[in-house]
């Protein structure tokens, strides 16, 4: 996906990217590709995949949930930075906390959100389990995009999601996956509220985004030791 391409696709998502935000990509990107040159972040190596599998891709996010209303987004597991870095680029009042248990990635965002002179970023470098202790049902949208398998996700993001706010998990094509695990939400007070099923322009590959509802506050056994989370998921 070129540039013109990437502007006509994202303006049919309904957003209408600034030059400054075009130009904060363009640095990302860039940044992205020369750090992947010493240091593994990413399987990406093309600028043209980086804009169709990493920048557009995070921005789908915006078909489940428009974050004008929302004041914290929390993004688990953010590798480098998608789509947590995206969605702050884009909307640039957002509070916005990356996590990451690699803290090579960790490095590379803070580095990043010096060079694109962004505020109001914070990094988290350990475990979503770990920083639920003190940060239980502190953000307004969590969100994850490749983690781990929805009902392991679930018990991770959903501690975390503020009663009223929304769990957004992007994931591929495997739909049953999401269906399959209604129960272990509706247990950690969530609401499946709505699929959002498509495909990845130019490449036809299928994603689903679950939209889940924070209905409840999350049961306080919930989350488990990840080991348990992994070897016994809810069901
Ligand atoms: N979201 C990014 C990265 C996906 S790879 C993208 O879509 O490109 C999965 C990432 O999740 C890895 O960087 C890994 O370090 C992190 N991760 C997996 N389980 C985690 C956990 N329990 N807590 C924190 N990070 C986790």
């Amino acid at each position: 996906m070129n540039k013109e391409e990437f502007i006509k696709s994202v303006s049919d998502l309904g957003i209408n990217l600034t030059e400054k935000q075009l130009e904060q990509l363009e640095i990302y990107c860039n940044f992205l590709l020369e750090y992947n040159s010493h240091t593994n972040l990413t399987a990406i190596k093309e600028k043209d995949q980086v804009y169709l599998k990493h920048f557009y891709d995070s921005l789908t996010f915006i078909k489940a949930t428009n974050l004008d209303n929302y004041e914290t987004l929390l993004d688990i597991g953010t590798g480098a930075g998608f789509p947590g870095m995206v969605l702050k680029i884009i909307y640039p009042n957002l509070e916005v906390t990356l996590l990451d248990s690699n803290n090579k990635k960790i490095n590379f965002l803070r580095e990043l959100t010096m060079k694109l002179g962004l505020t109001k970023v914070n990094f988290f470098h350990g475990r979503a389990e770990d920083f639920c202790i003190k940060n239980r049902e502190k953000f307004d949208v969590v969100t994850a995009r490749a983690v781990s398998n929805m009902s392991v996700l679930s018990e991770l993001c959903l501690p975390l999601t503020n009663v009223n706010g929304y769990f957004i998990a992007m994931k591929g094509s495997n739909i049953d996956e999401i269906t399959e695990s209604k129960n272990a939400i509706t247990k950690l007070g969530g609401k499946l509220e709505n699929i959002i099923n498509f495909t990845l322009p130019k490449e036809d590959s299928g994603r689903n985004i679950a939209k889940i509802f924070k209905e409840k506050r999350t049961p306080q056994e919930y989350p488990r030791r990840y080991e348990k989370i992994v070897k016994s998921p809810l069901k």
